[in-house]
């Protein structure tokens, strides 16, 4: 599947960590469990099974990182989530970060121990920049998926209206993945780079809005940018058939593609 580049960056561990506890987390959770026996009869300070849970916290939030980072079709809920969840990560490293610089400056810690320290807040805010631009990815895969619901609404219950939502070419009526294939080919050999397809198929968001997309395949394209002029004549001069969005709520410039195939069904209730 065809996705946005930033979806190149793939983890290992994101398909086990759907179904499985992040081993992360499972060793935060029984170190808390250790501390707990030692705390309350008296061993060690309280303070130590705050730490510990803390650490439950950030190891539940790098749980939430692994699984959805690289995720193609993230819900908006699942997207805020991911946000949240890195931002808390930037924030645990940026206090952890000043406590050590405070240390240092009071004498009680050598200069060379900031590193470290350093280190992880750089990395927590790489997370956290990566996480904000999945988000907005999924935000704008949201926004095609409602401006094509907005458009099916429309064909029901008004046809002669539903032009005023998208351009609809119905062409030869066929699409498959050897003429999608060939589309592809076609845009590659053109401009010199991938077709930046947003949605191949069926996905979470579809799903979620009742869709079967199927068999379909947006493109995060405008239709009125110069590669989505080329593709629309492409596409009609070989009579397969789109829909071109332009926004998905007028005068909102998001939710702007081009829709291979037949307009989406409702999937079965
Ligand atoms: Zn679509």
């Amino acid at each position: 599947m065809r996705l946005f580049p930033l979806v190149f960056l793939f983890c290992a561990s994101c398909v086990w960590a759907q179904t499985m506890e992040d081993p992360e987390v499972a060793r935060a959770r029984l170190e808390l469990a250790r501390l707990q026996g030692l705390v309350e009869t008296g061993v060690l300070p309280p303070v130590q099974l705050e730490k510990a849970k803390a650490a439950v916290a950030d190891a539940e939030d790098g749980a939430v990182m692994h699984r959805d980072i690289q995720q193609q079709d993230l819900t908006e809920e699942e997207a805020d989530q991911l946000v949240a969840a890195a931002g808390r990560r930037f924030e645990r490293r940026k206090q952890a970060f000043d406590d050590a610089k405070k240390l240092i400056e009071a004498g009680a810690a050598p200069q060379l121990s900031l590193g470290t320290s350093l280190r992880d807040l750089d990395f927590a805010r790489k997370e956290y920049d990566l996480a904000e631009t999945r988000a907005r990815l999924a935000r704008e895969i949201d926004e095609m998926a409602r401006a094509e619901e907005a458009l099916q609404a429309r064909m029901q219950v008004a046809p002669a209206d539903a032009a005023s939502l998208a351009e609809r070419f119905d062409g030869n009526g066929v699409f498959n993945p050897q003429i999608f294939h060939r589309v592809e080919a076609a845009f590659e050999g053109r401009f010199g780079h991938p077709l930046p397809v947003s949605a191949n198929g069926e996905t979470a968001v579809h799903r979620a809005l009742g869709f079967d997309h199927r068999g379909r395949v947006d493109v995060a394209l405008r239709p009125d940018q110069p590669e989505g002029v080329w593709l629309r004549q492409f596409l009609t001069a070989n009579g397969i058939p789109f829909f071109a969005f332009r926004q998905a709520v007028p005068g909102k410039a998001t939710g702007a593609h081009i829709h291979l195939g037949p307009m989406s069904t409702r999937l079965a209730e």
